[in-house]
Formats: C-alpha cells, sequence, structure tokens
C-alpha cells in the first residue's frame, strides 16, 4: 500500500499537544491526500504522552497512524531519525508536536514538490525569530563561526521542518552516525533544495526543551561534527609561540642589562603559566574529540525502541 506523504512527529513531554496536531494535521491533509502516515516518535515522554498517543491509536482507525515507544529519552535527533527510518511516504516531513510549525505548511511544502520535480527537498525557515535579542545575537555568531571553520554551509534560522522525497530520506538514513547534527546532515548530502519562509507559532501547551546548557552543548556538537579546526589549533599556536620566543630571547639578549631582574622573572612567570593554560585547552579539545571517537567506535544505535505500533494492526 503506496503512503504519499509521511509526518514524522518527535514528541518529548507533549501530552497537550498531541492530539490537537492529530485533529490539525486530518484537517490539513483534506483536499490534498487520503494517503497519508503519521509517525509519532514518543521520545523517553515522563508525562502521559504514552498514554493519550495510544488512545488516539486505538480511536482513529481511519488514519494510518504509527507510534514508536523510545525506552528512554534520546534526543530530538534520535526521534528524528527513528521517524525517519519507519516513514514510507513518497514525500516526508519532519514537524514538531507542539503546534509551532502548522501541518497546512507541510501541505504546502508537499504541493511545492508536486509542482516541481527538480526540487528534492523544501525546507521552511523562520520568517520572524521569536528570540530574545541575546540568544538572537548568540544563534548569528554561531552560524557566522560554523560558516567560517566548516567544510558545509549553513543556512541560518533554518529548521529541521522540511519535506523530502523519498531518495533524500535514503540518504539521510545512510548517515549513521551516534551525534547526529540534523541542520549540517541537510546540508552535507547536498540536493536542490527550496527554502520557503514561515512564521513560527506559539507552543499550544508545555515547555521549550531547550535550555542555554542544552544548547550550548548542540552549537560544540555541530562544530565538531563539521570541522577538524580546532584540532589542528595546536599546530598554528607552536608555530606562533616559536616566533615569538625567538623575538623575546633576541628582545631579552639586546636588553639583558637594561630590565630590572624581578620584573623580567615576572614577566617570564606569567607568560609560561599562560603556555601551559593554552597547551591544557588543546588537550581538552583533542580529548572531546577523542570522547566522540570513542562513542562512535562502540557502534552503539542512535536509539532503542522498546514498542512499536503501526496501522497494520489497526486495519
Ligand atoms: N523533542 C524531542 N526530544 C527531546 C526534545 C524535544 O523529541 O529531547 C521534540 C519536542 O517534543 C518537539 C520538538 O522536538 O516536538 C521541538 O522541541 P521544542 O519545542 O522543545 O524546541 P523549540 O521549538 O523550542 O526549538
Ligand atoms: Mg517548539
Amino acid at each position: 500500500m503506496s503512503v504519499k506523504h509521511s509526518l514524522v512527529i518527535p514528541c518529548f513531554n507533549e501530552e497537550g499537544n498531541v492530539e490537537i496536531f492529530l485533529n490539525c494535521a486530518k484537517e490539513a491533509m483534506k483536499g490534498y491526500t487520503d494517503s497519508y502516515e503519521l509517525i509519532f516518535v514518543n521520545d523517553g515522554s515522563r508525562d502521559k504522552t504514552g498514554e493519550v498517543l495510544k488512545r488516539l491509536f486505538n480511536e482513529n482507525k481511519d488514519v494510518k497512524i504509527k507510534i514508536i515507544n523510545f525506552s528512554r529519552n534520546f534526543g530530538k535527533e534520535a526521534a528524528m531519525y527513528a521517524g525517519l527510518n519507519a516513514s514510507c511516504g513518497e514525500y516526508t516531513t519532519i514537524i514538531d508536536a507542539d503546534m509551532q510549525q502548522r501541518p497546512e505548511v507541510a501541505v504546502q511544502m508537499g504541493r511545492i514538490l508536486d509542482e516541481n520535480p527538480d526540487y528534492d527537498m523544501v525546507a521552511a525557515f523562520q520568517e520572524k525569530r521569536k528570540d530574545g535579542k541575546l540568544l538572537s545575537k548568540i544563534k548569528t555568531s554561531f552560524y557566522s563561526v560554523i560558516n567560517k571553520v566548516s567544510e558545509v554551509h549553513f543556512i541560518e534560522d533554518a529548521s529541521d521542518f522540511r519535506t523530502m522525497r523519498k531518495n533524500v530520506v535514503k540518504s539521510i538514513i545512510e548517515l549513521t552516525e551516534y551525534h547526529r547534527f540534523s541542520k549540517g546532515i541537510f546540508s552535507w548530502i547536498g540536493y536542490n533544495v527550496c527554502s520557503i519562509p514561515y512564521e513560527v507559532m506559539e507552543r499550544e501547551s508545555g515547555e521549550t526543551k531547550w535550555s542555554v546548557k542544552k544548547l550550548i552543548k548542540y552549537a560544540l556538537d555541530g562544530i565538531m561534527a563539521y570541522t577538524d579546526l580546532p584540532l589542528k589549533l595546536p599546530l598554528y599556536f607552536g608555530i606562533g609561540t616559536m616566533v615569538l620566543d625567538v623575538l623575546l630571547f633576541v628582545a631579552l639578549m639586546i636588553a639583558q642589562f637594561g630590565f630590572d631582574a624581578n620584573c623580567t622573572a615576572g614577566f617570564l612567570a606569567c607568560l609560561m603559566v599562560f603556555l601551559f593554560s593554552i597547551i591544557s585547552v588543546f588537550i581538552g579539545i583533542a580529548g572531546t574529540y577523542i570522547g566522540k571517537i570513542h562513542t562512535q567506535v562502540k557502534n552503539r544505535p542512535v536509539y532503542i525502541a522498546k514498542e512499536i505500533l503501526t496501522y497494520e494492526e489497526n486495519l
């Protein structure tokens, strides 16, 4: 049985949103296609999301619903990956459960793909940021840094909210890396992408799962996944300090009798502490990369699904 459009919906503590989402998605799909599936990935929610989803699954026999229940919270990246693995639509959209991204826009993206065989993917970007000034500034700086050092180009304000053809989904699931950074993956795979603006709505209920700490970790993961420049910094630094050292040596030789001896010793001590701390930072950077290699070589799965419900059981 072929499916025209799959919606992948990562859910973490979204008990107040999933039913509203389901009803809105049903409404949006009316007049577009009957052949669609909703893949809810319950990412280890600690509220009643799992129970609500099961009830919706039992009550909506007319809709193709898949539910993937994770054994714990693995993060949105893992949830998206699981959803893409389970999707079988001609088109697949990744969309949040909290109604900040409207299912109508997913239909609009589907229509763009219908009308433009040359496009492989339609990506929605936020027209207006809802973040505060400081966060907005931090995000802009992040994109400017990552675009300077990375091998792929990151589009600012691009979101995970996008609709892709089957071949694009296949390419993404072929990338089995453990530390997933979807913004990088979407850029890295290439393809012909059409960007459309969308307005981010207010969350229906619950709160955002992003804390400043999580955002910093995510940004560092992104930088480390797409550039090895930090690993090369010690080399450039080493060359720089070597040159500096020679100059300093010459300067001290010339002025050896002109300087106060205590002052010179203090200056040298400061310099040594400074150099030592820089070396520690570099060891730390190398350690972080090694840590990531360590997790990857263990070859653990990106997620563990403890239960999967599919509409075939419901038909
Ligand atoms: N999400 C998830 N696992 C997580 C965190 C978030 O599946 O560990 C889901 C969440 O339920 C929502 C989407 O990812 O559907 C986006 O999360 P959120 O709304 O917190 O992010 P924001 O919109 O604030 O960027
Ligand atoms: Mg949200």
